[in-house]
């Protein structure tokens, strides 16, 4: 059976003239897609027939909430059950200026990060584009509350589950379904180059954050085994064809680790590589995983890490840490829950 929530409105459309409907209900049912139901029974402008033939030919549901734990600072963070049993993580964090839910792509990931708690769970499947907008869904149902924001820094690589994650933003950004602007979307990846020149051709105006995490290449390595296959210089041009042709701002993010990445020629060396580049410095204090190696910076490091590359011309500012207390901050987050024993 289709997976109702996975279909754009054009392919809706498609598949109700198939079970004998008027192309115009598919508008009517797109519609109810995105409000607070749980059953066709509940889209009370359509017919019984109509709705009989929707359950006969469509499942709703993507997911459901199997566990939910509360931070101090706000934060939520999700465990939620998959159809097939596999349960997957999100989190919704409260800002001032709206609330922002940080969604997984993936079941598990294949990118192996060493500082990343996704990376030692191994990779199972990626997620649907209903999947991914299911989350979204689910959040603002128990919350009560709208989302604002979307980041895709949960559990996966976005640009390893390409075309799943831009019609899912597609189905976030569209009017009609979640209707979230494409600028208040942010796509992180740790630098798969052939699908940023893709991302480039989409016109899509969602914002791009590279992890970069180190701007040498035998420091990144040792941290990222994707910079084998792409080293910091082809990622950097990668970059900068993105820039030119997009003309938006990408976002670097930089998890100082303690002796690792922090120090003063470190910033220089960062410093020196993005000079001149439409740019942003996202700095995080690397939070630790179960049997992680890396210490976080100290304060004064960040700041001064901070403080030397604003001083050489480049924006950048810390990532406030929320969630760590339940497990969801950066780099957290795993496929179950079983990183809290
Ligand atoms: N796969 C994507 C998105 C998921 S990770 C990516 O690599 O970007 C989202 C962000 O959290 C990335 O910038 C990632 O590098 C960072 N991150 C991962 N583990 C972390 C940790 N332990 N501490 C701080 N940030 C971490």
């Amino acid at each position: 059976m289709i997976n109702i929530r996975d279909l754009s409105l054009e392919e809706l459309e498609e598949e109700i003239l198939k079970i004998g409907e008027k192309k115009y209900r598919a508008k009517q049912i797109f519609a109810w897609l995105y409000r607070d139901i749980n059953d066709f029974s509940e889209m009370t402008d359509l017919s019984k027939d109509l709705i009989n033939k929707l359950k006969e030919n469509f499942i709703l549901k993507n997911l459901e909430i199997e566990n939910f734990q509360k931070s101090v600072d706000g934060t939520i963070k999700y465990l939620f059950k998959l159809n097939d049993g596999h349960k997957i993580e999100s989190v919704i964090m409260k800002y001032k200026y709206g609330n922002t839910a940080c969604v997984s792509n993936q079941v598990g990931c294949k990118m192996g990060c060493n500082f990343c708690a996704s990376a030692k769970i191994g990779f199972i499947r990626n997620l649907t584009p209903g999947e991914i907008v299911s989350q979204i869904l689910e959040i603002q149902k128990h919350t009560g509350e709208k989302i604002s924001n979307v980041v895709f820094m949960g559990i996966g690589e976005p640009l390893d589950n390409y075309e799943n994650v831009i019609k899912a933003i597609r189905l976030i950004n569209n009017p009609k379904a979640l209707n979230i602007g494409a600028r208040h979307i942010s796509i992180s990846t740790c630098g798969l180059i052939e699908n940023i020149a893709r991302l480039a051709d989409e016109n899509i105006q969602c914002n791009l954050c590279i992890s970069l995490h180190s701007s040498k290449d035998e420091v990144r390595t040792g941290m990222m085994p994707i910079n084998k296959k792409y080293n910091i210089g082809e990622l950097i041009e990668a970059c900068k064809k993105y820039i030119e042709k997009t003309n938006r701002r990408i976002t670097f993010e930089y998890a100082l680790v303690d002796g690792v990445n922090d120090s003063k020629d470190d910033a220089l060396h960062l410093a020196k590589l993005l000079k001149g580049m439409l740019c942003h410095v996202n700095l995080i204090p690397i939070n630790k995983i179960k049997d992680g190696v890396y210490e976080k910076s100290s304060t004064e490091k960040i700041l001064a890490f901070r403080d030397l590359l604003n001083e050489k011309g480049i924006v950048a500012t810390v990532r406030r840490e929320l969630g760590s207390d339940i497990a969801a901050a950066c780099g957290q987050l795993v496929r179950d829950n079983k990183n809290e024993e």
